[in-house]
């Protein structure tokens, strides 16, 4: 499975919250924009879905 950042909800205007929440560091942000999650790293844990208030990250 895969968790995917949807472009369309993330208002790319603030450093993300989410990325803190990662267990395993897979989640990425330059500047304000959407984060970016490494699928190697990524242990599919959801913490992040459930983390983002705009509903932003999901599975895909
Ligand atoms: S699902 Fe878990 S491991 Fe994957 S990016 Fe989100 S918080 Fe990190």
């Amino acid at each position: 499975m895969n968790i995917v950042v949807d472009k369309k909800r993330c208002p790319q205007n603030h450093p993300c919250p989410a990325v803190k929440v990662c267990p395993v560091n897979a989640m990425t942000q330059k500047g304000f924009a959407a984060p970016e999650i490494d699928a190697k790293a990524c242990i599919a844990c959801k913490k992040c879905i459930r983390f983002c208030p705009m509903g932003a990250i999901r599975e895909g």
